[in-house]
Order: structure tokens, then sequence, then C-alpha cells
């Protein structure tokens, strides 16, 4: 994500359910340090199948979801989350299901237990207006709408405001999508195109994405775009979908697309996915740009900066995916330091500079930023409403530079590499990152910059 905060207050809520069938009910959260209702325990999704209709002249959004899933635990029932819209037929395993909602949990009780170890599949019918999800941090996404149509953005909580699932980045799961608009509009989502099909006066595209996502980095980009498919020089499919109000401004940017994941590819290792891309919507449809997978999604024509930035999160977020909100700065820390890597590397300042500018306070124009840089460390956000705040970013970037100054450019190549290679389509935390980082440099001592770079209170002392 890329972003301009605003501070705003943080809630949490409570509930909770009981079982008589065989087994427990699984827990209406995951224990995220800032999002305690997000994800749900005692299953693990496997697959997400999608069959939605939207219609923006009416905002009214009709979807069937059906999971498939793997129970961790003896069942009585489970949690899904989802926000607003009416819920209709529930099944599990085709049979008719009870189902309960209190907030954003919708409780599936099956007629009979499910078996620890044993898959099954939850469908779920459901209508109405999808919302918009405001963040604790003021930001907003969710489903927004566009002049055009609307965009479906995740970043943290979003995706439960248009399909039920187990929304927790720590559960990464396939998708299959069938969107139907009405026709002269187009579907755009991750992964690849899976053919489309107009019947009378509506357009079903279907999507497929092959390799693991967490459901934040889902999208769906409803609307009129100039659309693209080309291969990138290493045979890489590219698709991008361009609102046509900001196809000029676009076009030399997302021309230098194929060369910015190629050298990805160098300095980060394999590219992770199938394919690549990105969508880019007028300015002001949504607050934030996102590292949606396979393609990000830009409010606007992006810089090649940013661009940068969101194409590194493809190895560091959407690959090597945090394993709560509070390891940010695994993704946000390294997409920044990605855009230093490619500043040095094309004519600009070296990371060097950057770093130092950063310690001299010299680095920010905007008033404040200086002094929020400083204001908590990278790994310790003091809650839901900071997880995208300065030091996630630009002060994550600054340990992975102080590893640098430890280890020396070859090693920390490496480093880069290793990580995204160890983690590649999982989960990792800090603590998997700072274990990483010893093991691959046993002779150093990184104590101090966990210490005060990663966890310490404040300025350090020295740069
Ligand atoms: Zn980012």
């Amino acid at each position: 994500m890329a972003l301009l905060t605003v501070v705003t207050a943080v809630t949490a809520t409570a509930c909770g359910g009981g079982g008589v069938v065989g087994g427990a009910p699984g827990t209406s959260g995951v224990r995220d340090p800032y999002f305690p209702k997000a994800g749900n325990g005692g299953y693990d999704v496997t697959h997400y199948a999608l069959d939605l209709a939207y219609d923006p002249g009416t905002h009214h959004l009709t979807g069937t979801a059906t999971l498939t899933a793997r129970a961790t635990r003896d069942l009585s029932a489970l949690n899904l989350d989802l926000k607003g819209l009416d819920v209709g037929k529930v099944t599990v395993d085709g049979v008719s299901a009870r189902r309960y909602r209190d907030g954003q949990e919708l409780t599936v009780r099956p007629r009979e237990g499910i078996d620890r170890g044993a898959r099954f599949r939850v469908t779920v019918r459901y209508s109405g207006a999808p919302v918009t999800v405001t963040d604790p941090d003021g930001s907003e996404e969710g489903w927004l709408r566009t002049a055009d149509g609307a965009l479906a953005l995740g970043q943290p909580t979003g995706s439960m405001a248009w399909f039920p699932g187990n929304h927790h980045p720590s559960d990464k799961a396939t998708y299959t999508l069938a969107v139907t608009v009405p026709k002269g509009l187009r579907a755009v989502s991750n992964g690849e195109p899976a053919g489309e099909e107009t019947k009378g006066d509506r357009t079903t595209y279907r999507w497929r994405t092959t390799e693991p996502m967490a459901s934040y980095l889902a999208t769906l980009a409803l609307g009129r775009y100039d659309v693209e498919r080309t291969t990138t020089a290493g045979g890489l499919p590219v698709y991008t979908a361009v609102d046509p109000d900001q196809a000029k401004a676009s076009r030399a940017v997302l021309a230098r697309l194929g060369e910015v994941v190629e050298w990805g590819e160098r300095t980060f290792g394999p590219y992770p996915f199938s394919s690549t891309g990105a969508i880019v919507e007028r300015p002001g449809d949504a607050g934030y740009a996102l590292e949606t997978q396979n393609r990000p999604v830009f409010p606007g024509a992006p810089s090649t900066e940013l661009l940068v930035h969101e194409i590194a999160h493809q190895w560091y977020g959407d690959s090597v995916t945090p394993k709560t909100w509070r390891d940010m700065w695994l993704n946000e820390g390294f997409a920044t330091y990605a855009t230093w890597l490619w500043e040095e590397e094309h004519g600009g300042d070296t990371a060097q500079r950057t770093f130092d500018a950063l310690y001299a306070g010299t680095y920010f124009d905007e008033a404040g930023s200086d002094e929020e840089l400083w204001s908590f460390p990278p790994a310790r956000p003091p809650d839901a409403a900071h997880i995208s705040g300065v030091p996630v970013y630009q002060r994550g970037a600054m340990v992975l530079h102080k590893i640098r100054q430890t280890v020396g450019d070859g090693p920390f190549r490496a480093l880069l590499k290793g990580w995204a290679e160890k983690y590649r389509h999982g989960n990792a935390d800090t603590d998997d990152f700072t274990a990483y980082v010893e093991e691959s440099a046993p002779r150093k001592d990184f104590g101090g910059i966990w210490a005060d770079w990663l966890y310490g209170e404040g300025k350090p002392r020295r740069p």
C-alpha cells in the first residue's frame, strides 16, 4: 500500500457462539493483535469460487460464494467474516445449514459436525448494497463506487464487504471469479482472465488465481477500461486495465512495467506469480494504491517510484505475506527499500543518502512527518490506526539498510532473494525475519539493530 494516513480512533467488539453438535465452534477471530475479529479459527480455506453480479446503476450486488476448506479441529460451527449484505441460503456440503449474524461475524452451523482434517464446502448466497469500510486510520476501502462502476479493495479488512471468507492474511487460498456486469462494462480482477461471454445485455468475465492469495489482496474493478495484453521480454503475461481518463498520463510509466518486473527478478529472485499488470482508476476513486496480487491498483496514473513500490510488494507482501497485521513493516519496509534501490541503480540518490536524509530530518517535505518517523518502532505499531504509519515504511526500510551496512552489499542482495524464496507463497512474521537474518550471517551481531531500530522507542542515538 502507499498512503497518506489520517489518524482516528480504533474500535473492537466481541461476540460469541455456542455448540451442541459434535466438536466445538470455531473461533470468531485468529487473535490478530490489531484486528481481533478478523479471520476465524478452526478451518483453513483452500479455494474461493465467487459468482457475482453487479449493476452500478442500482448499486446491487448478488453473489454466491463457495469456499472449499479443511477443518483444523472438530467443528460444530464455524464463522465467516461478512460486512453488510443480506445472507440467503447457506449450505455445507450441499446440506442446508443454519446461520446467525452478529456484526461482521456470520456463524454457520451445519446439520452434522465436521471432523478435524475433513475437507468441506460452504456455499453462501447473498445480495444487497455493498458497503464502504472506513479503516481505523480513516482511509476507505471495501466496495468503492466509481464514476463508471466500482472498485473493491481490501487492506486491511475491506474484502469482507464483497464476499464472505476467512479474512485474515494468515489464510491464503486460490480463487476463481465469475463476474456479471451490464454489457459495455468490464470486470478486472487478480490472476489471469479465463473467458468472457455476453448474453443479452450482460457480460460475464471469468478470472482465475492459481497461486495462493491473502484475501486482502483480492480486487475487483468494474467499469470502462482500455485493456492491453502483452508479455514481458521474459514471456510473463501482462494485463493492464486503465480508465480511459488516465490512459495518456499512464502510457509512459506502464510502458516500463516489464522493465520494473525484470529488475525485480534480478533483485528479489524469480517473480512469484503467473502474470503481472496494473489497474489504473481515476484520482479520488480510492485513497490509496494497493499491491493487489498480480496487478496493483492505482488511483490515477502512478509515478515510476509508486509502480516500483507496488510491484516489489508482489514478492514482499503478496508472496511472503505477514502472519498478522503487526508485521506490516515486512511489506512496507521492503517495498520502500525497493524504491531506494531502484533510485540508486537509476541515477538517483544512493540508499545511504536517503537513509542519511531521513536520519537528519531533511527527507520529508510535509511538516510533522519527521517527528512521526520516530513516533513508534516499525515492528510495534501502537494500534490498528498506525499499521500504515510512516515508521512502518521509512523506518522499516532503515532497518533493512542497517542490515545491509552490517553484512555488506553482496550478502545483503542474497538475503533479499533468500527471504523471498524461503517464505514464497507463505506467511512470515518479524521473529521469522530476525531468525532468518541471524542464520544467514551467523558471525554478525544484529542485536543492536533489533533493539534500537526494529523494536526501540524513539530515535536511535546514532545513524
Ligand atoms: Zn506498500
